[in-house]
């Protein structure tokens, strides 16, 4: 239809999301980026966040690991490490590893091989699941 696009959500081990929907709102680097119909070709990088769309007046959430969403002919596909609608998440294993990257970030600064890498890579993990707890409160979706 005219006033549709196409989304895809597309992770190494599945396709999560093929629909239509009349608007995509994606969690980019610098800020939420929304989407419609006969967008203008673009590719963005995204962070881990919240992806919403629209599809017949109800919003559907659905978080995502970073990556890069590329729009073209009416159709974004999103290219993600991961992506989960709410039931997915498993929200103990979200609460652990958040638990386990707040006490990363509470430590050294820096591994036992002096590299400060460990910290960033906490500080991703803990945004993933930051992200994939609040994904689940939001609840919604199908
Ligand atoms: P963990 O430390 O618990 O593995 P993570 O953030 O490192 O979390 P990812 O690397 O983002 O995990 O994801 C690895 C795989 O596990 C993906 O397929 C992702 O969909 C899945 N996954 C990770 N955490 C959850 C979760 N809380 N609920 C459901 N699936 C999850």
């Amino acid at each position: 239809m005219a006033n549709e696009l196409t989304l895809r959500v597309i992770t190494p081990e599945r396709i999560v999301t093929d629909t239509t929907a009349a608007s995509v709102r994606m969690p980019g680097l610098d800020g939420d980026m929304g989407v419609f119909p006969r967008h203008a070709a673009m590719v963005a990088a995204l962070k881990p966040g919240i992806l919403r769309y629209k599809e017949g007046g109800l919003e559907t959430t659905m978080f995502v690991a970073g990556g890069f969403a590329e729009v073209r002919d009416n159709t974004v596909r999103v290219l993600t490490s991961a992506g989960e609608e709410p039931a997915d998440i498993d929200q103990v294993r979200a609460q652990a590893a958040l638990d386990r990257a707040r006490q990363r970030l509470a430590g050294s600064q820096v591994t036992n091989s002096g590299e400060p890498i460990d910290m960033i890579r906490a500080e991703a993990a803990l945004q993933r699941a930051l992200m994939r707890l609040t994904t689940k409160g939001l609840g919604g979706g199908r």
